[in-house]
């Protein structure tokens, strides 16, 4: 598992996985670095077979809403392995970060 980077807020403690100047909620400036656990709840996905021009060649793959125990909501492609089902409300655990964004899998 690679460590999921986000950023928090110093002055709402708002946890946000970009890199913004200032804090989206509250405006604060001091926005900090910080390693989220990387586990989370699948809220909902979908199942990708006609991927835009930049993707194609990976599908089919799963785009799912996940609410990180942190009380963040991503979104983020979801691994399955073969022989497994995800289901809304499973548990998911971060593996990595690609260029297009977050990678979990069922945990
Ligand atoms: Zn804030």
């Amino acid at each position: 598992m690679g460590l999921f980077e986000a950023f928090v807020c110093d002055g709402c403690t708002r946890v946000s996985v970009r890199a913004d100047r200032c804090c989206r909620y509250c405006g604060a400036s001091a926005v900090l670095p910080v390693i989220l656990s990387g586990h989370g709840t699948l809220a909902s996905f979908t199942t990708i077979r006609v991927p835009p021009t930049v993707f194609q060649g990976q599908e089919p793959y799963n785009i799912a809403v996940i609410d990180l125990d942190e009380g963040l909501r991503v979104t983020a492609r979801l691994t399955v392995a073969e022989g497994r089902e995800a289901t809304i409300g499973d548990p998911v655990i971060f593996e990595e970060m690609r260029s297009y964004g977050p990678m979990f899998c069922l945990s």
